[in-house]
C-alpha cells in the first residue's frame, strides 16, 4: 500500500513554513452528492526545522477535550514560538464528530479499530491509510485525545502503553507525564488490534493518548487539563518554546484484566463508588437492578481487585457485556 493510492488530498502544504488552515479532500460518492467530498479540517504551523508533532481529537465522535484543546491552540499560533511542524487534527472521524457518534453513520466505522485501513476500502478505512501512511510518516511525536464518550466517564488522565522496545516505552512514558493530567497511566488495552494507537507505536512514535471525562460532554476542569497537556507536551517534545506547566500526577497502572468489570446481565445501574474511590477486592462497586418486576432484588457487581475506580459505564441503563468499571492501582 503506498500514500499515493489513497485517494485524500491536502488543501495545505505540509513543507512550507507558515500558519496554513485548509482540509483535506476525501472524495465521497453517493446517493445525495454524485461528487460529493467529506473536508476534515487540518492546521499546520511549521517554522525551519525541527520536530514533527502530530495532534489528533476526534478519533471517537463524541469526545470533545482534544477538539476543545486543538481548535483553541490553532486559533492563537505564534509562529515564532514554534520550532519544527505542528499538525493538528482536531476532528479526526469527521463524519463521527458531525454526528456526535462514537463511529462513523457512513460506514460504521471505528477509527480506533480501523487501523492500518484501505486506501481502496470505506470512508473511514481511508482516513486511517491517510494518517498510517501521510501523517504518521511525518512525525516524531503524537498526541491522540480522547475522553469516554456517551457511554464512559474517566478521571482526568493521560496514558501510556507497555511496549517491547523500553527505550521507546519511557519516551512515550515521559511524554505522558509532561502533559501533566492529575493522572499518569500505564494502559492496557483490553482490544487493540487496529489502533490508532499500535500504528504509531509499531512505527517506533513517542505516543501519548488520554481520556479526560467523558459522558458525550466537557466540563470546565476537563478542558482546562486538555489545553494545558498540550502545551505541554509540545514544549517537550521540542516544537514550541516555553516553560512546562508542572502538576502532581498521580502514577497509576493496570496490572491485569481483573480491573475490567463487565455487566452480567441488563437493567439500571446503581453505582456503589464515586470515580476516584479506592475499592477492595470483593467490596460492591455496583448493583444492576431488573426493569422488568418490582420484586427482584438487584445483581451486584464486585470488585476483582483492590484498586482505584478510574473509569465507569455512564448512561443510566446497561446492557449484558457493557463495560461497567474498570480499576487501577497506584505505580
Ligand atoms: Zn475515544
Amino acid at each position: 500500500m503506498t500514500a499515493s493510492r489513497n485517494p485524500i488530498t491536502a488543501t495545505i502544504p505540509f513543507d512550507q513554513d507558515g500558519i496554513h488552515h485548509g482540509h483535506l479532500i476525501l472524495p465521497w460518492s453517493r446517493d445525495e452528492s454524485a461528487w460529493g467530498t467529506i473536508r476534515i479540517p487540518i492546521c499546520v504551523a511549521k517554522n525551519g526545522e525541527g520536530p514533527t508533532a502530530l495532534v489528533t481529537g476526534g478519533n471517537h465522535g463524541d469526545e470533545y477535550e482534544g477538539p476543545l484543546a486543538i481548535v483553541e491552540w490553532t486559533n492563537s499560533i505564534d509562529l515564532e514560538q514554534v520550532t519544527g511542524r505542528v499538525i493538528a487534527v482536531p476532528f479526526m472521524n469527521y463524519p463521527a464528530f458531525q454526528a456526535a457518534k462514537r463511529t462513523s453513520p457512513i460506514d460504521g466505522g471505528n477509527m480506533n479499530r480501523a487501523f492500518p485501513g484501505d486506501p481502496g476500502g470505506t470512508v473511514s478505512e481511508k482516513i486511517a491509510d491517510y494518517f498510517q501512511h501521510t501523517l504518521l510518516a511525518m512525525a516524531d511525536c503524537v498526541l491522540d485525545y480522547h475522553s469516554g464518550g456517551k457511554s464512559l466517564d474517566f478521571i482526568c488522565l493521560a496514558a501510556s502503553h507497555i511496549l517491547p522496545d523500553k527505550d521507546q516505552e519511557a519516551r512515550c512514558a515521559e511524554a505522558r507525564d509532561a502533559f501533566g493530567a492529575p493522572y499518569s497511566l500505564s494502559m492496557r488495552e483490553i482490544d487493540s488490534a487496529g489502533m490508532y494507537d499500535d500504528a504509531a507505536e509499531a512505527l517506533g512514535k513517542t505516543f501519548v493518548t488520554t481520556e479526560l471525562r467523558g459522558g458525550g460532554t466537557n466540563s470546565p476542569h476537563s478542558i482546562a487539563v486538555a489545553r494545558r497537556g498540550l502545551r505541554n507536551f509540545l514544549i517537550h517534545c521540542g516544537v514550541v518554546e516555553g516553560e512546562l506547566e508542572e502538576v502532581a500526577s498521580r502514577k497509576l497502572v493496570q496490572p491485569d484484566g481483573d480491573c475490567f468489570h463487565f455487566a452480567e446481565l441488563a437493567g439500571m445501574v446503581e453505582l456503589t463508588i464515586d470515580l476516584e474511590a479506592e475499592v477492595k477486592a470483593g467490596e460492591v462497586l455496583a448493583k444492576i437492578w431488573p426493569i422488568n418486576t418490582t420484586k427482584r432484588s438487584p445483581f451486584e457487581v464486585k470488585a476483582n481487585r483492590d484498586g482505584l475506580l478510574i473509569a465507569r459505564h455512564f448512561p443510566g441503563l446497561v446492557r449484558e457485556g457493557d463495560c461497567l468499571a474498570v480499576l487501577a492501582v497506584d505505580g
